[in-house]
């Protein structure tokens, strides 16, 4: 990172606009930092006391905001869709959590499968409050049912790392869940911590556009005219695919909407800064990832209801082992895909890899900071993308960073 100067190391990073939320500064401060919302809806960390220059040191080796970097592997590399040992569509043959799930269920598929096997003790992973259902909470699921629970995508911050550091203290293997930041700052902190190695069996992500701040969450509220305090669950989709946003208020009222609507005219609204510049929509440093595996009409992603179908990368031979027990087993089906199908299915993953190179040059050239990205073949992407769409979004940036403050921390 360029400019680390002025604030404290923690402070800096989300007044920069490079806090990605993922919670483990919280967690390796001991305590010298929680997360808690920001002013603008976003999680952030909150110092209460200094933290150490060691805490500071690790911090800067393992947040995902101000550095990605891959280790050396001898699984190829595709510079879009990062390291791929297969590609494929699947759903979960359970159809409860093919339906519960937001696209096929298929992480779910995969967690009831680790935990009813034994091999994991619990899962650490996200779902709805239950105090709160408008907020997330870290979920430690134990069983199958507590993995439907908390099964779909919350467009909505989420903190998994944020009490990593206790987890790992304590006996019992598991897998974890998170964004591909959130697996990025556990892949790296894995380089600093051994017990990462020695306590989490799998990581697993899904493609992520962006995190939307709570802002989202209430227009999405305002829209459909419920007041926060009337509700009593909420969900962003699932239960089909896309499956629709809803909620549900304390008198029995539901309210819906579809996922075009919700997630394409609201939530991508109030995306978190950090992910403009992710150079890894993709989880790339996860064991498997799934994203929404969409049929194609007129060339775009279709957003009509169908039956849920989740495409699947896996990562490294650990991630493809797990993939074949659970077929054999009989938790998953899943069939080949041509790497090329990628782009028509996740076309947004496709462009902003491509143009986050010319986002990082405008950041340097108006004197930001910057991440540092290393691996991620970011100058081979900006090529495929073309001189027009680079230089547009260049200047897209330039003219963002003139208007907004810096001041908000999402700038
Ligand atoms: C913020 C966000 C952005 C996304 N962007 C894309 C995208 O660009 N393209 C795409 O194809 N898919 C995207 N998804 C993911 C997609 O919606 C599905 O989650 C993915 O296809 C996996 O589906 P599944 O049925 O296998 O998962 P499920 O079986 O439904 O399991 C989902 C898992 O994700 C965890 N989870 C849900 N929300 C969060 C959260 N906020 N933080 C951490 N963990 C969470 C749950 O705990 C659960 O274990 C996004 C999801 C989120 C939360």
């Amino acid at each position: 990172m360029d400019k680390m100067d002025k604030l404290p190391l923690l402070e800096q990073i989300s007044a920069d606009g490079l806090c990605a939320g993922c919670g483990l500064c919280a967690s390796v401060s001991a305590g010298s930092a929680r997360m808690a919302l920001d002013g603008a809806g976003y999680l952030r960390p909150t110092l209460l006391q200094p933290l150490t220059r060691a805490q500071e040191r690790l911090v800067e080796q393992v947040c995902p905001g101000i550095g990605l970097a891959h280790a050396p592997s001898d699984v190829a590399y595709d510079a879009l869709w990062g390291p791929l040992r297969a590609v494929r569509v699947g759903h979960a043959e359970d159809a409860q959590l093919r339906h519960a799930g937001s696209s096929g269920g298929v992480l779910s598929a995969l967690l009831a499968y680790l935990l009813e096997t034994g091999q994991v003790d619990y899962v650490l992973h996200i779902g709805a409050s239950d105090s709160e259902p408008l907020h997330n909470e870290i979920k430690l699921s134990r069983n199958r049912a507590d993995v439907l629970a908390a099964a779909g995508s919350r467009y909505a911050p989420s903190a998994p790392l944020s009490g990593i550091d206790a987890l790992l203290a304590q006996p019992g293997r598991f897998a974890f869940v998170g964004k591909p930041c959130d697996v990025a700052a556990l892949r790296q902190y894995a380089r600093h911590q051994p017990l990462v190695a020695e306590k989490v069996a799998y990581m697993l992500s899904f493609m992520c556009a962006g995190v939307p701040s709570m802002e989202g969450t209430y227009a999405i509220l305002d829209r459909v005219g419920v007041a926060r305090r009337d509700v009593r669950r909420f969900a962003y989709r699932g239960n089909g695919w896309p499956g629709m946003t809803r909620v549900e208020t304390h008198d029995g009222k539901v309210s819906e909407i579809d996922y075009a609507t919700s997630w394409g005219t609201i939530l991508n609204r109030h995306l978190q800064a950090r992910c403009k510049i992710c150079p890894d929509g993709t989880g790339e440093f996860a064991d498997v990832v799934c994203a929404d595996a969409w049929y194609g009409k007129d060339g775009y992603p279709d957003f009509s209801e169908q039956q849920g179908r989740s495409l699947i990368l896996s990562r490294n031979d650990h991630g493809e082992a797990l993939l074949h027990a659970c077929v054999a087993a009989g938790y998953l089906a899943m069939q080949a895909l041509p790497v090329a199908e990628i782009a028509k299915m996740q076309p947004y993953q496709r462009n902003r890899k491509e143009m986050v190179w010319s986002r990082l040059m405008a950041l340097r050239v108006m004197g930001r900071a910057t991440p540092r990205y290393r691996q991620l073949r970011l100058l081979r992407t900006a090529s495929m993308g073309g001189v027009v769409a680079n230089a547009r979004n260049f200047l897209g940036m330039v003219k963002r960073l003139t208007l907004t403050s810096k001041k908000t921390g999402n700038n």
